[in-house]
């Protein structure tokens, strides 16, 4: 799927396809020099972190492992709560490895807070996180919510609209635009 096959769904490119894999490119090196001599288990949060999970993985020369968790966020509306269920836990023991989690989009960080808060009381050896997109809130951080979610490796910090495409759906459908892009308005109000 591409943007000629959105028609006048699409608003507008935010993220090319170009430039998401150049910055993929850039923080695979920035990992492999961070992780060298050592394994790494990276763990991928369905769905929306397929394709970065795919490509970034692709892009490393570091062994990896990949292994995948689903969480869902309680939430009223659009906004997430930080209260999460786990849908599917991880296939892997997480003692003593070298962990990393890659996201698609960190928003508020509540979800991620909640997601770091469970895994590192799994005894991780390290435990960072990726994210290919990172919204204005996530760096705020909510202290009395759980506290900032720390992400080492950022792709790109993007202004607080909803996005799709490269994994990031609405209503399930553009995640598999090879770009980031902003819905036009009548697909959200149909009518408008
Ligand atoms: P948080 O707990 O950080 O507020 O919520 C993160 C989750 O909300 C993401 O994993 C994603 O599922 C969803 N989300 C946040 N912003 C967007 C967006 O702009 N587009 C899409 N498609 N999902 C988003």
């Amino acid at each position: 799927m591409d943007a000629k096959d959105m028609g006048d769904d699409l608003a507008a490119v935010l993220i090319d396809a170009d430039q998401i894999q150049a910055r993929l490119r850039e923080l695979a090196a920035e990992i492999d020099r961070d992780y060298a001599g050592r394994e790494l288990l990276l763990v991928g949060v369905l769905k929306g972190a397929v394709m970065v999970m795919a490509d970034l993985a692709r892009a490393l020369h570091t062994t990896v492992e990949m292994d995948w968790m689903a969480v869902s966020s309680y939430g009223s509306g659009t906004r997430s709560s930080g209260v999460v269920r786990i849908i599917k836990d991880l296939d892997a023991d997480l003692t003593d490895r070298h962990v990393l989690v890659v996201e698609d989009i960190v928003d508020s960080g509540l979800t991620l807070s909640w997601l770091m808060r469970n895994l590192s009381s799994r005894g991780p050896a390290s435990l960072e996180v990726c994210t290919l997109l990172r919204k204005p809130d996530a760096q705020k951080g909510h202290p009395g919510k759980g506290g900032q979610a720390p992400v080492k490796y950022v792709g790109f910090d993007i202004p607080p609209e909803f996005v799709v495409g490269y994994g990031l759906d609405y209503a399930e459908k553009y995640r598999s635009l090879p770009f980031v892009g902003s819905l036009a308005r009548h697909v959200y109000r149909p009518g408008s």
